[in-house]
């Protein structure tokens, strides 16, 4: 497209050359700037086209980029909420109900944590919440 462009202006200035116009007179100095201009234009065109081309190769590899990056953000969400199903102990809160998770190896060294909800404590040692009850 661009090298028709240009290959139409140098037609036109052929053209304009076979006028055998007066370069000084008033007609030849406006068409012979009109061709100068369209050189600058087309040549312009050209380097925009040129720019836009690499940024889009730019823009597919930052695209690329963030695919993979989401990808492995997701990845590594599904894999920390597989250890949170193997490590959590699921435990309903007896003051507001809400469910709380436990880590199971916090459950072995604990007696009771607070309740996130309600701020209330909760037993971790169901016997020991018989007797004190
Ligand atoms: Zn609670």
């Amino acid at each position: 497209m661009n090298s028709n462009i240009s290959s139409r202006i140098a037609y036109v200035n052929g053209l304009v050359s076979g006028l055998e116009i007066n370069k000084d007179s008033k007609e030849g100095k406006v068409l012979l700037e009109i061709i100068k201009i369209l050189y600058d234009l087309s040549e312009k065109v050209s380097d925009l086209s040129e720019a836009q081309k690499h940024m889009h190769r730019h823009i597919d590899a930052v695209d690329e980029d963030l695919a993979d990056l989401t990808d492995s953000i997701l990845y590594d969400d599904y894999e920390s909420l597989e250890d949170e199903e193997n490590n959590f102990e699921e435990i309903k809160c007896p003051n507001c109900h809400d469910l709380v998770y436990v880590d199971k190896d916090m459950m072995g060294q604990k007696e009771e944590i607070i309740c996130p909800n309600c701020k209330g404590k909760i037993s971790l040692l169901l016997k020991k919440e018989d007797e004190n009850k």
